[in-house]
């Protein structure tokens, strides 16, 4: 049996670390697989990261229907991006839910598609799709942009799309949610972590370099994004070097004085 409360008070880490560095507002939110119980998930309950402080303020679902377990009554209207996430893709142990501003450009421009600009983005590999959600309403869902049930949870869950050879993960980590925002994907706390932070940061620099060719009379031309086997392998280290961030992220939250973990410091 894993430490749950090893994977709790990480989960709460990274709620703060996300607040901390600006990936989400007060309604992003980050999920885990129960590492103990492969049908249910933690996540926070209705507060914004970064006043989840305890274990009190997380709630545990069925990744079956996002219903709550364990004594846990309510929480999020959009749990059910990550109980569909989680349903869909075996191999994903934790999801990043974001309505990032340096992001949400790259949701409504249309012809312009969010790239790897530098190597700790490779994970955005050859294409990240923009869910419209649009697309999905039947006639009686009220239009307000939420991915608030199931039906809705398994249609932004399927523009990730299946590995065909390796069929319990995604085809891509990442999606974005038009006039919404975006979802990424990991197998741990630490990568989902990681990778939410980098797209955000990758955005900020794809912006700035479009906008540098555009003042500079080149606004015709694109950046140079990373090659496919650039972004392949670029992946595979943003991978294995997940901990380097988190310990610093960890490190730094701590010492903000702006956070409380009643489950003291996650490992690092
Ligand atoms: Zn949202």
């Amino acid at each position: 049996m894993v430490n749950l409360t090893a994977t709790l008070a990480s989960l709460i880490a990274a709620n703060h670390i996300l607040d901390y560095l600006d990936v989400l507002d007060p309604f992003g939110h980050i999920s885990v697989r129960n590492p103990n119980n492969n049908n249910t998930f933690f996540i926070a309950l209705q507060m914004g990261a970064g006043v989840v402080s305890s274990l009190q303020d997380i709630g545990e679902y069925l990744i079956l229907d996002g219903s709550g377990v364990n004594g846990t009554e309510s929480g999020y209207a959009e749990r059910y991006i990550h109980s569909e996430v989680l349903k869909r893709y075996p191999d994903v142990n934790a999801v990043v839910h974001s309505h990032n501003e340096d992001v949400l450009p790259y949701t409504i421009t249309g012809s312009v598609s969010l790239e790897p600009t530098y190597h700790m983005a490779g994970f955005l590999g050859n294409h990240v799709p923009n869910f419209d959600i649009q697309s999905v309403y039947n006639g009686t869902d009220p239009q307000d942009m939420l991915v608030n049930t199931p039906r809705l949870g398994a249609a932004l869950a399927a523009v990730l799309g299946t590995n065909t050879s390796r069929p319990t993960s995604p085809l891509y980590t990442t999606a974005l949610q038009r006039g919404h925002g975006f979802i990424t994907t990991g197998s741990s706390i630490e990568q989902v972590t990681e990778f939410a932070y980098y797209a955000t940061s990758s955005a900020r620099v794809q912006t700035r370099a479009i906008s540098l060719l555009s003042s500079s009379g080149m606004g015709s031309q694109n950046p140079q994004y990373l090659s496919v086997d650039e972004r392949k392998d670029s992946k595979d280290m943003n991978i294995w070097i997940r901990y380097k961030p988190w310990r610093q992220w960890v490190y730094q939250s701590e010492r903000s004085g702006m956070y409380r973990n009643g489950l003291g410091s996650p490992p690092v």
